[in-house]
This record gives structure tokens, sequence and C-alpha cells, in this order.
């Protein structure tokens, strides 16, 4: 299982692509922009078990905003969105305001059709995406991906009733084990973030989940066992919720 993963942007993505059908019972694939989506449906569409969604990667808003209007038709259609989100780091500080107005206008178009499941980036600004989403009552189910807040905000957004992705590349810090072992361990599902995220200069492959479960296992003090059958439990669970925004 992988619920937040680049498939369209491996080297080899058909061949990366064919092996997650076959390894995986489930891949979500986020997309960066609405004609990232349509490109990608048509090139690797058609597949059951992988999940392509639209989204608006927020390090690309300042040069693709002019999509924005294809994006939120592309949510009355779909019943998952991502990647979307803001970023607060330096490199994207000169792009925040657009950044929120974007971010804004999805949750609400995702609050106007009833709600959809969403794969969220918020590096460096927690605070804000948790502030969009309380705007706006409705707007469906928050996935939090790779999140590198802070305890306080994980235990805010995890009052909040957020879902967290994780990945192998998380652990890579202290901050991020730190992180780990607060999550709420029934709202937590695998990712790899790939080709992104990158262990030991190695894209992180859709086929990852195993590696998670034994990193949680280790931060959570169970056994593999257990945190494998947790995790397809979550994922069994976030799986329905996609399928009731149908
Ligand atoms: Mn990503």
């Amino acid at each position: 299982m992988d619920f937040h993963c680049h498939l369209d942007l491996y080297p080899n993505a058909r061949e990366v692509c064919a092996q997650a059908v076959e390894r995986n019972t489930f891949t979500w694939l986020v997309t960066t922009s609405p004609r990232a989506f349509t490109a990608t449906s048509k090139v690797l569409g058609g597949h059951a078990n992988v999940l392509i969604t639209p989204g608006l990667h927020p390090e690309i808003v300042h040069d693709r905003f002019a999509e924005l209007a294809n994006l939120l038709e592309q949510i009355k259609h779909v019943s998952a969105v991502g990647e979307v989100g803001l970023d607060g780091s330096r490199r994207f500080r000169h792009s925040y305001e657009i950044q929120r107005e974007v971010f804004t206008a999805v949750i609400a178009q995702c609050a106007n059709v009833g709600g959809r499941v969403l794969s969220i980036h918020s590096r460096q600004a927690v605070r804000d995406v948790l502030a969009v989403l309380d705007d706006h009552p409705g707007f469906g189910t928050a996935v939090l991906h790779w999140f590198t807040g802070s305890l306080a905000e994980l235990k805010v957004a995890s009052d909040k009733g957020c879902w967290f992705s994780i990945g192998p590349a998380a652990f890579s810090s202290a901050s991020g084990k730190a992180l780990a072992k607060k999550l709420p361990r029934d709202r937590v599902v695998p990712e790899s973030d790939g080709p992104f995220a990158q262990v030991n200069g190695a894209a992180v492959m859709p086929w990852s989940s195993d590696d998670t479960a034994e990193l949680l296992a280790h931060a959570w003090d169970l056994s593999v066992d257990e945190v494998k059958l947790n995790l397809e439990f979550n994922s069994r669970r976030l799986i329905g919720l996609i399928h009731t925004a149908d």
C-alpha cells in the first residue's frame, strides 16, 4: 500500500506503475498540477488499484495558479484530491499568499461538493493549513503527508481528526522519529512520496510499506506483525472513506 506517491515522476514510470499494480493492493498517485492529472490519467490510468488524483503542489503554485479553475472543475468529478497544501519554508515564502488563495479555494470547493479525501502538504505551515480546514466544515478528510511540524502541532492536528501518511524517509531525522512515536495509531497509513523521498540515496519505491511497518514497530514498541495489521486496518478504513466520497 502507498497513500502518497508521485508514480508519474519516476524516470521509468510505466514500469514502476506496472510493478505497483502487481505488488500493492492500493497505490495513491498524487499529481502536482491539473494538467499533469489529465496527462497521467491517460498514460497510467485504468488500473483498479491505482488511484490518480488532481492537485496543485504548493511548490509550483507560483507557475501554475492559472490552472486553478481547471482543478476546481476536476474536483467535482473525483473522490480524492492531492497533492495540495501550503509550504511556508523560505524557498517558497515568496508565493505564500497565492498558495493560500489556491489552497483555500480547493478546500472550499471540497466542502461545496460534499467532501473529499485530501493528501495535504504542510511543511512549515501546519497552523495555516489547519485554519483553512477549520474555516470549511464539511471539506472531508485530511491526510497530512510527511508531517514535519512540532509535537504541539501534531497534537492539534490529531485532535482535529486528521490522518497521517508516513514513509521510510520520515524516519531519517531525530525529529521525524519523535513525531512518529506520537502519531494517532488508528489514523496512520503508509506512503512512499517517491521518487522525491530518498533513503540512502535511492528513491523510495511504492512497495515500501513493509519498511514503514518495521520503522513504526520500533517507534511504537510493537511487533512488526501487529503494526502491519494495524496499517492494513487503517488503510481499509481510509479507502472506505474515499469510496464514500464517490
Ligand atoms: Mn509529495
